[in-house]
């Protein structure tokens, strides 16, 4: 069994629900039991006249740990352009998820991508599912909303196996985009496959999901909308409602503070909103009216860009409110300050029943608290007197 997924990830709250563990498990005893992480689930052997638990992890590489994007600290690729987009063709739309469209249609077309997986939404029964789309109208009608939970790497087997996709693109939230960092650094040669069959990863801007059960308890037994009524959800850029359109045009909102407890509990220390580890992250953050911010990182992502609008099916300016960015970054880093201090608790927890841990345990607290250094104070950095 992965003791570091158990201790580091899933006790700490941290899982971010991408899946890329239980698609890369190699013995598939991962599973989803809940939304909140997924777990062993230990098949039985017969012994005798009865049967015990197989510890089916004993011999294993741990590719659950190789893959694992929590599990590590992400420095954020470094910004080659900013700017603000819209997406033109048949309908003109500054949408991100129709900006998203547009870049992955005009890279299918040039063939740089065969394929993409994403998260959409069943229109009947209004479930997050993950998918592989391979056709131009299949990557149109099936970039879904990114705010529902559904974990997106579900699809990456029948994509990578069974559908033979070389040149994917995948498209999901920032801590996905890490997961896809995370799987494009290992060195374990049985992992190259995925390696090579992901081409670009794109993220949406994100301040957390929902559990896919808002849809039932909120939606329909709270608020007696049958989901078949359901023409489109919606959310609002800053989180503050979630709404439910129905085809009689008639609207329902779900307020934030009744949303706020459907968020899956990874996001709560989750310290990317801007898809740091993507290649293209886009989000209406930062952006003017009728368009959406494109943040490109990479070579991958300047050369789909630059694809999409030789194509006419983006057009650009450089027009971005980067302070409502760098305010964004900023809340990151609080976010991430509160994940160390739960880590921090587990490990005195720790350290008051195993003393070899004390030390481990001082260090942390003198990483967390150290006071940062600043232009004229000389030494390094301090965990007490500020020199005030
Ligand atoms: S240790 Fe191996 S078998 Fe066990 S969950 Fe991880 S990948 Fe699967
Ligand atoms: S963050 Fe992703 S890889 Fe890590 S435990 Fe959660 S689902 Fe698995
Ligand atoms: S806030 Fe968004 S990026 Fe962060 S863990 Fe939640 S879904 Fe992933």
């Amino acid at each position: 069994m992965s003791k570091r997924l158990e201790t580091e990830v899933w006790s700490l709250d941290n899982c971010a629900g991408c899946g890329l563990c239980v698609a890369a498990c190699s013995k598939q005893v991962l599973q989803w039991q809940s939304a909140d992480h997924p777990e062993v689930v230990r098949p039985l052997k017969t012994v005798g006249y009865s049967k015990a638990p197989l510890d089916s992890c004993s011999f294993c590489e741990k590719f659950c740990e190789e893959v694992c994007p929590r599990l590590d600290r992400w420095a954020p690729y470094e910004t080659r352009a900013i700017i603000s987009a819209t997406a033109r063709g048949p309908v003109r739309s500054g949408a991100p998820n129709d900006v998203i469209r547009s870049i992955l249609a005009a890279g299918r077309t040039t063939g740089l991508i065969d394929g993409v997986i994403m998260l959409d939404l069943d229109p009947w029964d209004l479930k997050p599912v993950a998918r592989v789309a391979s056709t131009i109208e299949e990557i149109v009608d099936n970039v879904g909303p990114q705010y529902l939970w559904a974990p997106v790497f579900e699809a990456l087997n029948d994509a990578v196996y069974e559908k033979g996709f070389e040149n994917l693109a995948i498209v999901s939230t920032p801590c996905s985009a890490q997961a896809v960092r995370k799987i494009k650094s290992s060195k374990n040669p049985r992992l190259r496959t995925y390696q090579d069959a992901i081409r670009l990863s794109v993220a949406v801007f994100c301040t957390g999901i929902y559990k896919p059960e808002i849809v039932e308890e909120v939606l329909v037994r709270r608020m007696d909308v049958a989901r078949d009524q359901v023409k489109r959800l919606e959310i609002s850029p800053d989180r503050e409602w979630m709404r439910a359109v129905l085809w009689d045009g008639t609207v329902r909102t779900i307020p934030r503070q009744q949303a706020e407890s459907y968020t899956r509990p990874g996001c709560g220390s989750c310290d990317d909103y801007l898809g740091e580890s993507a290649d293209i992250a886009v989000g209406s953050l930062g952006a003017p009216e009728g368009t959406s911010t494109v943040i490109i990182r990479t070579r991958a992502g300047d050369v789909f860009v630059r694809n999409a609008m030789q194509m006419n099916l983006l057009e650009a300016t450089s027009n971005v409110d980067t302070a409502a960015l760098e305010a964004a970054a900023a809340e990151k880093d609080r976010r991430a300050r509160g994940r160390d201090f739960k880590s921090l608790q587990i490990l005195m927890l720790d350290a008051l029943a195993d003393p070899a841990k004390r030390e481990d345990a001082v260090q942390q607290f003198v990483r967390l608290y150290r006071t940062p250094v600043r232009p004229g104070i000389k030494g390094s950095a301090r965990s007490g007197c500020t020199g005030c």
